[in-house]
């Protein structure tokens, strides 16, 4: 059944710049003397170290774990020694540096026990936990790790799967060529991720400007029943995923939902081509295709380890001497590299060398004149010009409302404007200040209920103190009311609740304590000798006689008086 094709609306026809880099095939490129792997390389968690410096790896070998279900594994890309692991800036618009493992290679290229898989004998779950462990992730650019997009959705199954060959970004040839070369290991791939999706139907989407492509991918596909390549026509963003599901289903994903929702899921086919030779090979992703372009002698492509300092791709392909920077990734959505020294990851699809005559410098930024091209212009069916007085006004709250989040960031609003107004980064600026804000709020929200926890534990502690108390007291007050000695162990707070008040307490704390001081004075008395026990007999009588005489004093004393007569 022939696929009818969609359109979607907006979308540019910059000049394709594809030629320069297809006209070799793709060369390996050699092993380089240190590489630097970035244990985060994908959405979700940073993979957890599994070595140590100086310790020995084999190529393939896990050397990070991933953390939880949102991530990936990463794997040595060539056998050698651990150097370090520290913190290197990553090739990423943020220039944030993150733990990296520096192995330096030994130049011998062994592999791990590769163990290739039948899938067809495998579970989905199974073969799900296998690509996250081999580390499988979108190598479009994105880098979303493929185990999850191959969760059913709520429809239980997905029903189409759409693979992305388009390939729309001026300069970038890494698909086109893994499509000329490799067909026969991206359909084996795609039977694989079909396996675990139980799809219907395969669908793969190749720009019409790709003829060489098609025909390869075509007689790849030639006995494989429900799985049609699709051209499509020529049109930037015609790759972008929700584009390209767009043109070839007719079904819209909004923001914020994901295809297996509406029982379609997209792969590029550089990822097809790592799960053919994570399964059937055992070999986890370790390389990737990397097109050089731009202003350079010998533009082309190269099978790439990852972690290849930059520096040493350059050298392979000349730059020339009015070369001004570098651009990781295409010139509508690629990034300006800050350094060279920086590692290849698996986002890494192109690295362009721009010089000011291949990309002239954008003109000075006039005022919009709201002539409307950039609403023309864009495949979100936004409106561009307003979103862009409400990042530069930050008023977010508005910029919300026009759906901000939906922009794909593709640049055909900035590519179209008269007024070169650099609308993708007042974008970004005002994306990122809405994260931050959320990620400030959410931060001040658990605070918050940190600090009302806090409360709460001290305000029971105290209850449950003054109940310890209470309980104790009601013990005491028992055992003296008993006359016994209080027990150790207070009784539950219920209890002490419970105990009746003595009114004979007083009397009876007053008798002990009276009982007490007796027995004490007794004990006083009798180790203490009086001061009349050691004096002469002549004097004890002397005392004797007084003592007399007193005592006669006081029987008088309490005589009453006689009545006067
Ligand atoms: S294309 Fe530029 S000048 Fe025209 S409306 Fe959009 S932002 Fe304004
Ligand atoms: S960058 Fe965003 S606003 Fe501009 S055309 Fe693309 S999707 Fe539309």
């Amino acid at each position: 059944m022939l696929a009818s094709l969609f359109k979607f609306r907006g979308g540019v026809k910059p000049a394709s710049h594809k030629d320069e880099s297809t006209r070799a095939p793709i060369v390996r490129a050699p092993l380089p003397a240190r590489l630097v792997v970035p244990l985060r390389q994908s959405a979700g968690g940073t993979p957890l170290p599994l070595v140590k410096a100086g310790q020995k790896v084999l190529k393939g070998e896990r050397i990070g774990a991933p953390e939880g279900s949102f991530s990936a594994a990463i794997h040595a890309p060539t056998s050698g020694t651990v150097l370090s692991i520290e913190h290197r800036m990553l090739p990423h618009p943020s220039g944030l540096s993150a733990p990296c493992v520096v192995i330096e290679p030994d130049g011998e290229e062994r592999w791990i026990e590769r163990v290739p898989a039948n899938y067809a004998a495998e579970s989905p779950d199974a073969l799900r936990d296998l690509l996250r462990d081999s580390g499988i992730v979108g190598l479009g650019g994105a880098t979303f790790p493929s185990h999850l997009k191959l969760k059913p959705g709520a429809s239980g199954r997905i029903g189409n799967l759409i693979v992305n060959g388009a390939e729309c970004e001026p300069w970038i040839t890494c698909d086109d060529l893994l499509m000329r070369e490799r067909a026969g290991d991206i359909v084996r791939g795609i039977a694989i991720l079909r396996h675990i999706a139980s799809a219907e139907r395969v669908l793969i989407g190749i720009e019409d400007n790709k003829p060489q492509a098609i025909a390869a991918m075509r007689a790849a596909t030639a006995r494989s029943e429900g799985i049609e390549v699709v051209p499509v026509p020529t049109r930037y963003p015609a790759g972008g995923e929700k584009q390209l599901i767009r043109v070839l289903t007719g079904i819209e994903i909004p923001y914020g939902r994901i295809g297996p929702e509406f029982g379609v899921q997209c792969f590029n086919v550089g990822t097809a081509w790592s799960v053919h030779r994570a399964v059937e090979l055992g070999e986890p992703l370790v390389s990737r295709i990397v097109t050089l372009t731009g202003n350079v002698e010998r533009p082309g492509n190269f099978e790439v380890l990852i972690g290849t300092p930059i520096d040493d791709l350059l050298a392979l392909v000349g730059p020339k001497g009015d070369t001004d920077r570098y651009v990781m990734g295409g010139p509508m959505m690629g990034f300006t590299l800050p350094r060279t020294d920086l590692p290849v990851t698996k986002a890494a699809n192109c690295i362009l060398a721009a010089s000011p005559a291949l990309f002239p410098p954008p003109g000075q930024e006039m005022p919009c004149i709201r002539c409307g091209a950039c609403t023309r212009a864009c495949p979100a069916e936004l409106q561009p010009h307003e979103l862009y007085w409400f990042s530069r006004a930050k008023n977010f709250g508005k910029a919300q409302e026009y759906h901000i989040f939906d922009c794909i960031e593709c640049g055909c609003c900035a590519y179209v404007c008269p007024s070169n107004i650099r609308l993708v980064d007042y974008y970004r600026f005002a994306k990122t200040s809405m994260r931050a804000l959320e990620r400030e709020k959410n931060a001040s929200d658990a605070a918050r209920l940190r600090f009302e926890f806090r409360n709460f534990r001290t305000e029971r502690e105290q209850k449950e103190k003054a109940e310890r108390l209470a309980a104790k007291t009601a013990a005491a007050r028992q055992a003296i009311a008993g006359g016994e000695k209080p027990a150790a162990a207070a009784p539950s707070p219920a209890a002490a609740e419970q105990t009746p008040a003595l009114p004979h307490l007083d009397e009876a704390k007053k008798a002990l304590i009276a009982a007490a001081v007796e027995r004490a004075r007794a004990q006083k008395e009798g180790v203490q000798p009086k001061n009349t026990d050691n004096l002469a007999p002549e004097k004890q009588a002397e005392i004797r006689e007084i003592e007399a005489r007193r005592a006669k004093v006081r029987e008088i004393a309490k005589t009453p008086p006689e009545e006067p007569v």
